[in-house]
């Protein structure tokens, strides 16, 4: 598969990854709604290391995490868009927001887990074939698993 490529929306931040996610995740938390003013996130779990970026980024630190763990939203200073999570819910790894990704990235990456489904806008139906979490996922069930 092709290395995966994407920009925040000025083009400051440039990021690649060329890797297959673990999985693909959609998260309905409040958080997520509030940093991407829209309804949902959509990311795909890599290894940190193998997250290129090219451009300065912004971390803002919440600690308004389910969990109690700092999260840590990676930015761009110029336009605000948010393109990789990181945090201490799993050290090592970057929960990248497909929707920063070029050409076919948005659709390449098929959401097979649902997350923090309690908070979900009550007009939006699940996507067909999901697992869907109220929460998180059980902390005994790995990405390989879903
Ligand atoms: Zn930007
Ligand atoms: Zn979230």
């Amino acid at each position: 598969m092709a290395p995966a490529a994407g920009s925040c929306s000025c083009g400051a931040v440039k990021i690649t990854f060329d890797t297959t996610p673990e999985v693909t995740v959609i998260c309905h938390c409040t958080q997520c709604q509030k940093m991407t003013s829209g309804p949902f996130t959509t990311s795909v779990i890599i290894e940190l290391d193998k997250l290129k970026v090219d451009g300065e980024t912004k971390t803002y630190t919440s600690m308004k995490t389910g969990s109690g763990l700092p999260s840590y939203s990676h930015f761009c200073p110029v336009c605000g868009t948010m393109l990789y999570g990181t945090g201490d819910w799993s050290p090592g790894k970057a929960a990248v927001r497909t929707g920063v990704l070029d050409g076919d990235g948005l659709s390449r990456y098929v959401p097979s887990v649902e997350i923090n489904a309690e908070s979900k806008a009550k007009w939006l139906a699940s996507q067909e074939g999901t697992m869907v979490f109220q929460k998180k996922p059980p902390a005994a069930l790995t990405p390989r698993d879903i």
